[in-house]
This record gives C-alpha cells, structure tokens and sequence, in this order.
C-alpha cells in the first residue's frame, strides 16, 4: 500500500485478466489488491471467483498445456503465481466506484471504501445462458452444455455427433459452422424465423449442408443425467411441444459485461463494454483507470487474449504510475 492508506493499483476481477495483471503489477512491485468477487453473490448467475473457466472442464487450447488443463485447476493456477509475488486477495465484489476524482475512491459489498491511485477492471463479460436448471446442471458437470463452441467444440464427446446450436445472431451461425468440422450434423435452434446475423454469415450458414434450421423453436428443457441426450422444443408460433435427440448443446445468445457498478462513471459502449481509448493500449476514459479482458473485448473473449489484455493493462498503470511519481 501507498502513503496514506492509499492502495497503489486496485484490480477488479479474477479472471485471466484479473490475475495476469496482478502478476505483472507484483513484479513491478505495485503491491496489487485483488477483488476476486464472492463465491456466492447473491442474485448473480454464472459470477464467481476465478471468472467464466470455473465453469468448464477441459481447456485444451491454453498455450503450455499440451495435455490440456481443468478450468479451475488454470485458475487456481494464475492465483497462486499471483500471491507468490505477493498480490493481496480480497474475496468482496466492488459495488460501487467514484473516478470523478483522484484517488478513485471504490466500496467493496461490505460497503468498505478503498482509496487507489490506479485501477484496472477486469470484471469479465458474463455468457448469457437459458437460466433452465438441468442447463446449468450438465454445463457445469461437463455433461455437453457449452457456451463456447471455440473453446469446447473440439472435445471428444462431441466428435461426430448431432449437436444443437441456440440463437439467431453472428454468433450463433459462426459457432453452429465451427462446430461441422467436428459434428456429423448442427441444428440452428432460433426462436424467430428469421436470423439476426449479417446476410454474409446467414449465406455461409445456407450453404452449409451440415447445418439444419430449427425455426421458431425455444428450447424449454435439457434432457438427459450424466450427459445430455436432447432437448424439449416448445414451437413459438404454436405452443406444440417436441423433443430433438442431441449428442450437444451450445448456447450462443449474447454475452453480457460485468459492467453494472461503472455506469456513469467510464465511458461504456451501447452494449456496456469499456471503450477502450486505443484499441491497443488499456487506457479508458478516465486517466488512471485500465481494462483488460472480456470485459473491454466483445470479438476474441478468450482465456489467452484476456490474459495478454491484463499484461498490458499492468504495464501501463505502472508507466502511468511512474509518470505521477509513485513507484
Ligand atoms: P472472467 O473470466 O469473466 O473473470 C472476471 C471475474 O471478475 C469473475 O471472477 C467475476 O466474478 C469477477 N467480477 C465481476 N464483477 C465484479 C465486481 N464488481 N467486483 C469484483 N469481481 C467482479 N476461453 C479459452 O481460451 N479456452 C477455453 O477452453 C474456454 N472455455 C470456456 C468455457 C466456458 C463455459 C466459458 C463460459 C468460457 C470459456 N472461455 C474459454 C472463455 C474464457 O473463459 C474467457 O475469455 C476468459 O475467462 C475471460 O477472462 P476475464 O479475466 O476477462 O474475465
Ligand atoms: P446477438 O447479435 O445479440 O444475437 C443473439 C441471438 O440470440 C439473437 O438471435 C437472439 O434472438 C438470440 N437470443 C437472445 N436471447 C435469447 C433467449 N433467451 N432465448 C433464445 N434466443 C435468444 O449476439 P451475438 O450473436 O453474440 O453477436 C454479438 C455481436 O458480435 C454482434 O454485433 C455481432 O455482429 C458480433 N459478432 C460478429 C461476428 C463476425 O462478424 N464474425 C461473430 C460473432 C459476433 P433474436 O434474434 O430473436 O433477438
């Protein structure tokens, strides 16, 4: 900590980004506090310490893991070259932020206030899921629910089976094309009938032979105990209820960032990301303040780029840092 009870960076998240940052920081001898969000927030879904790969088994596409590597073992991972450096922990979200003036004043959920000098926010973007129990249920257990074709469609268990796909936008249809190469056949599950991706990608997913439209479908149910076997389809036009055999489920229908706390207080795009000031630098709209991860990137959202975003985010707080005399 700084002169005055004054922390020197405050990091917000702990994801990739999150504890990248906090091990660059350290080694810049920054004496980085964490704030790595509580294990059960209360009203937030999908939310925890570690961020989004606590949810999910085999990361296979991690550099320096050629076997690959459990989600939360990674995790565990970046925590512990984190505090080796000595990062400082603190199991409390943030709820609240003032960066109208310096130091940035910020309250964490026991309403403590903590005074920085610099911040970096690396809460995260949140994958919308369905919110339907038995969902959540194989998502998390590795049962054959993802939200993230990229990094999960290449595991065995969906090899050369008929997988679903849930939504009607770019994403929807890039992942519904990613997963072909693996699938022996992707139902595009959509509750209109009509796609909300760019004519481009609605062409390519046309073209795809592999791809088969569900249309007007929601999916109502996931069916199945250790691993999904399908899902219960409710019509939107008619009501009627039917049930589709899948080997897999992908759930691309949006994500959300974790930005609620910071309305009003650093610039947001319309759908709540940080803008970035330079799209290649972490400086935001306000001096001081740094972002990294989903949380600023609505196209990569990988483990890897979240990771690197946090590595940048650290150097320019401590380049900033250095600039206003505190080191
Ligand atoms: P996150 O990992 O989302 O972490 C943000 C953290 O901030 C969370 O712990 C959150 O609880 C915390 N937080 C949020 N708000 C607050 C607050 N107000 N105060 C304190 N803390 C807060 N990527 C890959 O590269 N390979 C994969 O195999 C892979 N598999 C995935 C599987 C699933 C099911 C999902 C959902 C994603 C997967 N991803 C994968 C994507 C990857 O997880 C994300 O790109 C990456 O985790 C982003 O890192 P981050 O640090 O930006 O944010
Ligand atoms: P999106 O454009 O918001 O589309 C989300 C889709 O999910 C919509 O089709 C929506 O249906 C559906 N959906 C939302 N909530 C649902 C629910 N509860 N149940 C069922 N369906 C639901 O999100 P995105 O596809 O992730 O794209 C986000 C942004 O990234 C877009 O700007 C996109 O262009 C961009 N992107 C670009 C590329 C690319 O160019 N290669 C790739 C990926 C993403 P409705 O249509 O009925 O609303």
């Amino acid at each position: 900590m700084a002169d005055n009870g004054v922390e020197k960076v405050v990091i917000i998240g702990s994801g990739p980004a999150g504890w990248t940052a906090a091990i660059y920081a350290a080694r810049a001898n920054l004496n980085p506090v964490v704030y790595a969000d509580e294990p059960r927030r209360e009203g937030a879904f999908n939310v925890v310490p570690g961020g989004q790969l606590m949810f999910t088994t085999d990361v296979e596409n991690y550099p320096g893991f050629p076997e690959g590597v459990l989600g939360p073992e990674m995790m565990n991972r970046f925590e512990a070259q984190a505090v080796r450096f000595g990062t400082r922990v603190v199991t409390r979200m943030i709820g609240r932020v003032d960066f109208s003036r310096r130091p940035f004043r910020l309250w964490d959920s026991e309403d403590e206030e903590i005074r920085a000098h610099a911040v970096i926010v690396a809460t995260g973007a949140t994958a919308n899921w369905l919110g339907l129990p038995n969902e959540q249920r194989l998502a998390q257990s590795g049962g054959g629910v993802s939200a993230c074709a990229v990094c999960d469609g290449a595991l065995p268990i969906f090899r050369n089976k008929e997988l679903g796909v849930v939504g009607g936008g770019d994403s929807a249809i890039e992942e519904a094309t990613y997963l072909t190469k693996f699938a022996s056949k992707v139902y595009l599950i959509h509750r209109r009938d009509q796609l909300r991706a760019s004519k481009v990608m609605q062409q390519r997913a046309f073209k795809n032979g592999k791809i088969e439209f569900l249309w007007n479908k929601r999916v109502v149910d996931v069916l199945g105990e250790e691993k999904i076997i399908g899902v219960r389809l409710k019509d939107t036009k008619t009501g009627q209820e039917s049930e589709k055999s899948l080997g897999g489920l992908f759930l691309a229908i949006g994500h959300t960032p974790n930005t609620k706390f910071l309305e009003g207080q650093l610039e947001l795009d319309a759908k709540g990301y940080v803008v970035l000031e330079d799209p290649y630098r972490s400086t935001t709209s306000v001096e001081g303040v740094f972002a990294a991860g989903d949380v600023a990137d609505s196209v990569y959202r990988q483990a890897v780029t979240a990771a690197g975003m946090g590595c940048k985010a650290a150097i320019d707080a401590e380049r900033w840092l250095a600039e206003q005399g505190i080191e």
